[in-house]
């Protein structure tokens, strides 16, 4: 026994042969919309986390930046407090160095005199008087050493120079009385009773306090710190690289250009060693002195780049996730639509001629029917059926007969080709074909055409002495506005058919129907060559 499965996928591929395009047609993209949407829905999923995850990285410099600020302010405040307390302790030094008086003292005395206000704080490295010659005048401890001149220091010269100079900080130096110690001096001008210059009082501050106070501040693995003067000399730095120390950077076009205003931030690529950073700092007020926090973007960035690792890998695995069970659904659903097109094709169609079966023409019809009906239109039916064909079956073969059902049904369907036009195989080698809107002699004139092509119809399967191919043609016009049934004029075509069969074959016979006539009642000969004598055969 023949398993129906096989049958049905057997037809299936068949169909799929004959009609592949049509169905594909038929079922269109829709499917594909479950796909789509999941593509677009997991593309706007992803497209929110990494907004998120911008908007995470965005948050996490700002905080940086802040946090920096903060310490920048913090160093600056602790400078700015320092610098004034000494110079106040050295305005007092200048005042007491212009009395005379203080030099006719003896040193013990003096010395307590011009420096009791002196600070001893831990990082001074101690307050000195130098002469108009640069040469030492007082200290604040040990004895004075002559043998030393200062003359050539900053310090001495701006005091010199420029009697409004005012508290002057110096570019850091090693210091000639205290071992070399880097240190950097805080100096004022002295005047002699007649304005002329009588000298320097200055306080020498160890380097060492600054870099203490950078050494607080966490920067991170690659974060760098440091104070510089406002003409780009570096005072400390953070990490302490000692031959940095006085080196300027004012040429470093990251100091030239960005430098501006009295406090501020900036994100730049370090032209020392090329780490990107954020560079946040602040002018001390009352000073030529700028401080510099400047955390490394990598170090700011390492917890949240391993946050978005995780959430971007876990967002494109979902995605890809949604991506591919949409996909799966879009072709599950495409296969399931376009196997139920196929079936609905192959019930409606008739296998060996491809065209229309009974049950197709019977739903066909009725909606024409109803639709002439609602116009008031005209409604054609031709009936078609082979002639002789039992005969030619059983000379030829089945298989030759087949090849002729085919070849003719083709035939009809190239002469009635409007789109309204309908043929389908009624059974056996009988076929029907609705004309719709269109009047008896319109219809007539389609089946005399479609008699005279079946006649010149060259089928290869039969030997040219066949002895003719030919079709009866049964025609019947209606108008379903005036009444009557589509089963009563397909019945009036058989009857016309019938009637052409009668008169001999090979011809076409009409009959105009309404409801108030029998459909046999009129009948016209339309054959131009009907045998009289094989009408009555
Ligand atoms: P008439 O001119 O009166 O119509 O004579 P006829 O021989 O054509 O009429 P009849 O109805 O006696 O014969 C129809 C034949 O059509 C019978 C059957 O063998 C053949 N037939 C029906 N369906 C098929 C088919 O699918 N394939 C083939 N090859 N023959 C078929
Ligand atoms: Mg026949
Ligand atoms: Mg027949």
């Amino acid at each position: 026994m023949l398993n129906p499965l096989l049958a049905i996928r057997h037809r299936l591929r068949h169909l799929e042969r004959t009609h592949g395009a049509a169905v594909s047609q038929a079922v269109g993209n829709r499917p594909f919309l479950t796909g789509i949407a999941g593509t677009l829905i997991a593309t706007a999923m992803a497209g929110l986390t990494l907004a998120t995850l911008y908007s995470g990285r965005t948050d996490a410099l700002n905080h940086a930046r802040e946090t920096s600020a903060n310490l920048v302010l913090l160093i600056s405040s602790d400078i700015a407090r320092n610098v004034e307390i000494y110079d106040l302790s050295l305005q007092e030094i200048v005042h007491r160095a212009q009395e005379p008086a203080v030099w006719q003292m003896p040193d013990e005395l003096r010395r307590t005199m011009l420096f009791d206000r002196a600070t001893l704080a831990a990082y001074l490295g101690g307050a000195y008087v130098v002469d108009a010659q640069g040469m030492l005048k007082a200290t604040q401890q040990g004895p004075v050493n002559k043998t030393v001149k200062f003359d050539d220091r900053d310090y001495f010269i701006v005091q010199q120079r420029d009697p409004h100079a005012g508290l002057f900080v110096s570019h850091p130096y090693r210091s000639r009385l205290r071992g070399h110690e880097l240190s950097f001096a805080l100096s004022r001008r002295i005047d002699a009773p007649d304005g002329s210059f009588a000298g320097v009082a200055l306080l020498a501050v160890r380097i060492a306090y600054l870099q203490r106070l950078l050494d607080k501040v966490s920067t991170g693995d690659a974060g760098t710190a440091a104070i510089l003067r406002d003409d780009g000399t570096v005072l400390a730095r953070k990490p302490f690289v000692e031959g940095l120390i006085g080196t300027n950077v004012k040429g470093i076009p990251l100091y030239a250009d960005r430098r501006t205003g009295t406090a501020g931030s900036y994100i730049d690529y370090s032209p020392v060693d090329h780490v990107q950073r954020i560079y946040s700092y602040e002018h001390v007020p009352g000073t030529p002195l700028v401080v510099v926090v400047a955390p490394a973007v990598d170090d700011v960035l390492t917890l949240w780049r391993t946050r978005s690792v995780i959430a971007g890998g876990l967002t494109f695995m979902l995605g890809a996730i949604v991506v591919l069970v949409c996909w799966t659904l879009a072709f599950t659903l495409r296969d399931k639509v376009r196997a139920q097109a196929r079936l609905a094709e192959l019930a409606a169609t008739d296998p060996l001629t491809k065209l229309s079966n009974r049950r197709t023409l019977d739903l066909h019809l009725d909606e024409e029917w109803r639709r002439a009906r609602r116009n008031g239109a005209p409604l054609s039916v031709l009936f078609i059926d082979i002639d002789y064909f039992k005969r030619l079956n059983d000379t030829y073969g089945h298989a030759a007969g087949d090849e002729v059902l085919a070849a003719v049904a083709d035939c009809i369907a190239s002469v009635a080709r409007r789109s309204v036009d309908m043929v389908a195989r009624y059974g056996g080698e009988e076929f029907a074909v609705v004309l719709p809107d269109t009047a008896s002699n319109a219809a007539v004139h389609v089946a005399e055409k479609i008699r005279r092509v079946v006649e010149t119809l060259h089928v290869r399967q039969l030997p040219p002495d066949h002895g003719g191919l030919t079709v009866s043609i049964g025609v019947a016009t209606c108008r379903p506005a005036d009444g009557g049934t589509p089963p009563e004029l397909v019945a009036a075509a058989d009857a016309q058919l019938y009637a052409a069969k009668a008169a001999g074959r090979n011809q076409v016979k009409s009959a105009e129907w309404t409801q108030a006539q029998a459909p046999t009642d009129e009948v016209h000969d339309h054959a131009d060559h009907a045998d009289p004598a094989k009408r009555h055969a």
